[in-house]
């Protein structure tokens, strides 16, 4: 056997994995690729990884740490989509700026439901950021809530909605904070972060605004509020002093009041109106979007980009994967 007769036996005894590893080498040599321009594997981060063929017209490569194989899209938002990141560029800034679905879908030149489905993923994954859902105020912050009409915007009028359609733009039919009505409850520290929750359609009672707020107010915070006894609940949760401004004995109304928290409530009227209601089902999911749209719209852009777009520590795609069925608001 000549050698040439060895070395192919020997090559065809190769498993896939060793041919995968040969050829790698071989395109460092021809200069094809280098070690560093090379992703880290997205599940145990390892960068003793190899090009591996190709798998649906994107790199695909094998960590040789967990035998796993991957794309560059892999554990990201885009994981599974046919949309280039440039799209969703476009559906991040646009929905973080409160440009309508159908503006962005003329943009990309896709459909309304693809730009919905984006949307909500985004809207899913800026939930699951540290910054939105680990906030925490402190120094004076000021808690209230806020009353939007419910809306069943993309149900079908079937039977299963427990009132008739309402047109755009009409009132409530009974006057006064009534069950038409879902509440949203918001804190904001002044000059601070803010955040705003919805649990039920009433005013909240002193078990909802605990759930809404525990782990959200530091020590020593002083809570300004308007009277709602709820609210004397806090300190229960943190070592707080809930001070109310409603009260005549408030001695000086230029520092005990509920301005910035009445300016964070306009926003997000302003906000609802132009989206004509939000399904209040995804209440929630856009709560998210106004609490970090307000204080700082093109951070939380640039944030969700190198976030959502690259490989992090967390798996936007499968824990969002059902954008019409997960985390959705029961009321
Ligand atoms: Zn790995």
């Amino acid at each position: 056997m000549t050698t040439k007769e060895l070395l192919i036996s020997r090559l065809n005894q190769l498993s896939e994995e060793d041919i995968a590893s040969l050829l790698d080498a071989a395109n460092c040599m021809e200069g094809k690729d280098t070690l560093a321009a090379r992703p880290d594997c997205p599940y145990c981060s390892s960068h003793a990884v190899i090009r591996y063929g190709h798998k649906c017209r994107k790199q695909r490569f094998f960590c040789k740490s967990c035998g796993k194989t991957f794309v560059p899209t892999t554990h990201t938002i885009m994981s599974n989509s046919h949309f280039p990141a440039e799209a969703w560029r476009e559906v991040i800034s646009d929905t973080v700026h409160g440009n309508a679905i159908d503006y962005t879908a003329q943009k990309i030149g896709c459909s309304h439901q693809a730009v919905f489905d984006m949307r909500h993923k985004v809207l899913m994954a800026l939930q699951q950021l540290p910054e939105i859902s680990d906030v925490c105020l402190g120094e004076v912050s000021e808690f209230d809530e806020t009353f939007v009409l419910d809306c069943y915007k993309g149900k079908g009028m079937d039977g299963s909605i427990p009132r008739g359609p309402r047109r755009h733009g009409a009132k409530a039919q009974k006057r006064g904070i009534s069950n038409e009505y879902v509440c949203i409850c918001t804190g904001i520290q002044r000059k601070g972060d803010a955040m705003a929750a919805t649990v039920n359609r009433a005013k909240p009672s002193a078990k909802e605004l605990l759930a809404i707020f525990e782990g959200h107010i530091a020590d020593g915070t002083l809570a300004l509020c308007d009277g709602l006894r709820s609210y004397h609940a806090l300190p229960g949760i943190a070592e707080c002093i809930v001070k109310d401004c409603n009260d005549p004995s408030a001695e000086d109304t230029c520092f005990y009041n509920l301005n910035t928290v009445n300016g964070f409530h306009s926003f997000i009227k302003q906000r609802y109106v132009f989206y004509r209601g939000v399904a209040s089902k995804y209440i929630n999911r856009y709560n998210a979007l106004f609490s970090s749209a307000y204080r700082n719209v093109e951070g939380i852009i640039k944030r969700l980009i190198s976030a959502v777009l690259t490989v992090t520590g967390i798996d936007y795609y499968h824990s969002n994967r059902d954008v019409r069925e997960s985390g959705l608001l029961a009321i």
